[in-house]
């Protein structure tokens, strides 16, 4: 990957703030270094702020690197200081998370050792950054490198493709015994190489004609009236007469029951059978605290994220994802502890709900520092998945 165009900003007063714009693809990323000095009043500075500000307005990715002089145990310091939950009221009123993982120290000089560098993102940013580590190698400096990973991810493109499944097969069938003549038995291996040339070619030409090309688009739905004159719905009662009076085409034999009823009724039936086996109430005991039950609209959530989502939320949910307090369960991890507190069993509870690393991440998107098992059912999978990524255990 390579910046393909960089601007650079800085404030007039010096070069205590510096921010540049990367742009990737058709993607932009704000990128900023922040010195907040530790004679200045409360932090952050007036520029920093704004650019926060314009950030937000613009949906714009923001990833600030701070030597922010300012303690909390929130980004892995020893101690809070005045300067350090100033800095935290800041950055959970303006909906910013700390990406800082562990507490290893960003600052180390001879006689002190200390975590006073921070990472902050965005909501726009914060799932794009993994990896956050410091670094241990040598930097000319009592800072240390903070290293991360920026995924920057791929640029949609837009893809023609057909769909076999909207043929309009009597189109289909019309073209082709057009274009393919009456049987003719050939001799000779020319012949039959001829012969098999040509009705692919009839067949995919049938097919490419009776089949339009697509663009992926969205489509509306509306109801509207019937038999009063709407274009589209007129077109669709002519070919439904056409196509009940049709012989027909398609997989013999030929059942009077519309496609949708075995489809509905094997539906209700599942669902039933969900119900079932969540009522009887064997075993599950996270997943019962954290879920409400089975339903359409969650499983509808679910089935539209992709297979990382799905199984990170599943595991999240259930109590058997990639956690330390299941993986030592099943012998996979010599720790059960938190890997961003340390202090207790790192499981969903624990980090959906308790942990004290990731209050900020749980106000942004929760509403709220701390929470009880059952809040998390009333919350969008969507949004419990994006808390799940701002963890950085994910
Ligand atoms: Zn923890």
């Amino acid at each position: 990957m390579g910046p393909r165009l960089c601007e650079l900003r800085s404030n007039p007063e010096g070069l205590d703030l510096v921010a540049i714009k990367v742009t990737v693809g058709r993607s932009c990323y704000i990128l900023c270094s922040a010195y907040l000095p530790y004679e200045s009043p409360t932090p952050p500075p007036r520029q920093l702020m704004e650019l926060v500000e314009w950030c937000k307005s613009n949906n714009l990715p923001l990833i600030v690197g701070c030597d922010a002089n300012a303690h909390h145990t929130c980004w892995g310091s020893k101690d809070v200081n005045q300067r350090g939950q100033d800095l935290l009221e800041f950055l959970i009123s303006s909906g910013l998370d700390i990406l800082n993982r562990g507490t290893k120290p960003t600052f180390v000089t001879r006689n002190r050792q200390e975590v006073i560098d921070i990472t902050i993102s965005n909501s726009w940013s914060s799932h794009l950054v993994t990896n956050w580590r410091v670094s241990s190698e040598v930097s000319m400096s009592d800072h240390r490198h903070i290293l991360f990973n920026l995924e920057t991810g791929t640029v949609p493109v837009e893809r023609e493709y057909r769909n076999p499944k909207l043929t309009v097969w009597s189109t289909y069938k019309d073209i082709l015994s057009r274009n393919v003549g009456p049987p003719v038995r050939p001799h000779t291996i020319p012949q039959i190489e001829s012969s098999v040339k040509n009705l692919t070619k009839a067949v995919v030409h049938a097919y490419e004609q009776s089949c339009p090309v697509r663009k992926r688009n969205k489509v509306r739905l509306v109801w509207v009236p019937g038999h009063s004159g709407v274009a589209g719905n007129e077109e669709a009662d002519v070919l439904a007469r056409k196509g009940s009076s049709d012989t027909l085409t398609g997989p013999e034999p030929a059942i009077g029951l519309p496609y949708s009823y075995p489809l509905g009724s094997i539906d209700n039936w599942t669902r039933e059978k969900c119900q079932e086996d969540w009522s009887r109430g064997i075993g599950l005991r996270q997943a019962r605290l954290l879920i409400k039950g089975p339903g359409a609209a969650a499983t509808r959530s679910l089935v539209n994220l992709n297979r990382a989502s799905i199984n990170i939320i599943t595991g999240l949910l259930t109590g058997h994802g990639r956690l330390n307090k299941h993986l030592s369960t099943i012998g996979l991890s010599p720790d059960s502890r938190c890997r961003l507190c340390g202090t207790s069993d790192e499981d969903s509870i624990h980090v959906l709900c308790h942990c004290p690393r990731v209050i900020v991440n749980r106000h942004r998107l929760f509403g709220a520092g701390y929470l009880a098992p059952e809040d998390i059912r009333e919350i969008p999978v969507d949004r419990v998945l994006a808390f799940a990524r701002s963890t950085g255990l994910f």
